[in-house]
């Protein structure tokens, strides 16, 4: 089975694929309405407003929370010197 390269998400069926493309390498939850991979930044501030919405963390909590959790995927592996 896949996995996001971008969220860490297991993708099963097609349908969570981005562009319900098997052959890509993120799911639908990590591309913009063309397919194409969202930004560093982009992900970092949906995955932030998530943890934000979801555990009750403050702002800055969040962000650093969502940092860490986005250092262990493969997509950004280079990113996590910021
Ligand atoms: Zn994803």
């Amino acid at each position: 089975m896949k996995q996001c390269i971008a969220c860490g998400m297991p993708m099963e069926t097609s349908e969570d694929f981005a562009m319900g493309d098997p052959g890509k390498e993120y799911c639908r939850y990590c591309c913009h309405p063309d397919g194409t991979m969202q930004s560093y930044d982009e992900k970092l501030a949906s995955l932030t407003d998530f943890i934000f919405k979801t555990q009750g963390l403050d702002e800055k909590a969040a962000t650093s929370a969502a940092k860490s959790m986005m250092a262990e995927l493969p997509a950004w592996k280079n990113e996590n010197t910021r």
